[in-house]
């Protein structure tokens, strides 16, 4: 089946096209011009739509949209360690389920073709995540509050097997990434397994990294060296690292980071509302460093709308650098969609070009706030909001259009996710 989306204006790394097509053959893209080629069998009206790569989100904890809302003007250690290490106890898999289906339509409805998580019952997650069409590198978080041989350690012995069993599943969409929770949560055996076991498995290692000045520095108390140096010791940064937050790096900490060629996930929603601080990622950027885009878990932001990060991307590295010039719109959307999938290990996506995978949302100008538009880019960056999204597609499958997902039952997904709710919280 060959896919047309006509009458679309597209944004492609080059230029911004006006009455275009995309011509979608299977998984791929094999046609962005301004003629209408022939051929395609099924056409898609993209009048009034742009389109643009969907968004990477590069740090969540999608199960958590069971705790939106739940916890709320706290510190950040206090809402962890009183309110979400307890209700996070309470979890099973059936819940883990029900929040993970909800959360992905969540995320098709805004727009995201990708997600890279950190969770547990990751089972759930995977399939979740396959059964819908989205993309998605999952990892189980690692922590261990105790001296423990790290062989023995529960969560070293799922993220094995989870390895095992779905590393490259649903045609290559699930990817399993390793995880190290934090410095803070872990010891330095344990920090040094998960490196090695990355290192044998060619995996990803997601870990939080200095999101918060305290965490920082207390680091440098036990340590002597910063999360970002620690990490380094153990071996961390001979993976691919996708380090998230990242607000508290130092100069060495960034040289880290770009010798090695790791990516750090800017989260600006999360570190707002957890009052973090501002990661200065004009300056990774300009430095070299890859970095990407995501909303963290649903109790720190409280959604996993990716507008609303590219958004605050812009405003917050302008407003912290008093300067309108800080990050333009073409270096933020790219911050948000290639740079995301890059990140991810995924250098097939991100972008809309000939042979690159059909990851494609369409963006309605119809509405108020979207008009009218003088340069594509910076309406999607500037004006849009995830109620503008009119499809998702992944892998030239659709997957939501026009309010309407294909592959989820919302109405279920919601009926089970409320039961779940009032069982938590009774
Ligand atoms: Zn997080």
């Amino acid at each position: 089946m060959k896919k047309l989306i006509k009458n679309v204006s597209v944004i492609t790394p080059e230029a911004e096209l006006k009455n275009a097509c995309i011509g979608i053959d299977g998984k791929y893209i094999d046609y962005i011009g301004t003629q209408i080629p022939e051929g395609y069998n099924e056409i898609i009206d993209g009048k009034g739509a742009i389109a643009m790569p969907g968004f990477v989100n590069s740090h969540t904890h999608i199960p958590m949209v069971l705790f939106r809302g739940y916890a709320e003007d706290m510190p950040l250690q206090e809402w962890l360690f009183t309110k979400i290490f307890p209700a996070e106890d309470k979890l099973d898999a059936n819940m883990v389920k029900w929040a993970s289906e909800l959360a992905v339509a969540e995320m098709l409805a805004s727009g995201t073709t990708s997600f890279s998580d950190m969770y547990y019952f990751c089972d759930q997650i995977v399939e979740a995540a396959g059964r819908s069409g989205i993309k998605a590198n999952i990892s189980r978080g690692v922590s261990a509050f105790a001296e423990t041989d790290p062989s023995k350690l529960q969560s070293v012995i799922e993220t094995k097997e989870l390895f095992d069993k779905y590393h490259n599943s649903f045609d290559g969409r699930v990817k399993i990434d390793l995880s190290i929770h934090s410095e803070y949560t872990n010891n330095e055996a344990i920090c040094k397994t998960m490196a090695q076991l990355a290192k044998e498995r060619g995996a990803v290692l997601h870990i939080h990294i200095s999101e918060t000045e305290k965490e920082h520095k207390e680091c440098i108390e036990r340590h002597g060296i910063t999360p970002t140096a620690f990490m380094e010791k153990c071996g961390c940064f001979e993976n691919p690292v996708l380090g998230a937050h990242c607000v508290w790096l130092t100069d060495e900490d960034m040289e880290i980071f770009l010798r090695s060629g790791a990516s750090v996930a800017h989260n600006p929603s999360s570190n707002l509302k957890l009052g973090s601080g501002i990661a200065p990622v004009s300056e990774m950027l300009a430095r070299g460093i890859n970095v990407c885009l995501g909303t963290d878990g649903c109790s720190s932001n409280n959604n996993t709308d990716m507008f609303t990060e590219l958004h605050l991307a812009s405003l917050l590295a302008k407003g912290s650098l008093c300067d309108p010039t800080a990050m333009p719109a073409s270096l933020a959307l790219k911050v948000a969609t290639l740079n995301g999938a890059k990140a991810q290990g995924r250098d097939d996506t991100g972008v809309l070009e000939v042979g690159k995978c059909a990851d494609i949302i369409l963006v309605g100008t119809d509405k108020p706030n979207m008009h009218p538009v003088y340069s594509l880019t910076t309406a999607i960056v500037q004006s849009a909001r995830a109620a503008d999204v009119r499809m998702t597609m992944v892998n030239g499958e659709i997957l939501y259009k026009d309010g309407k997902f294909t592959t989820i039952d919302y109405e279920k997904t919601v009926c089970e996710f409320e039961k779940i709710v009032d069982e938590i919280y009774r």
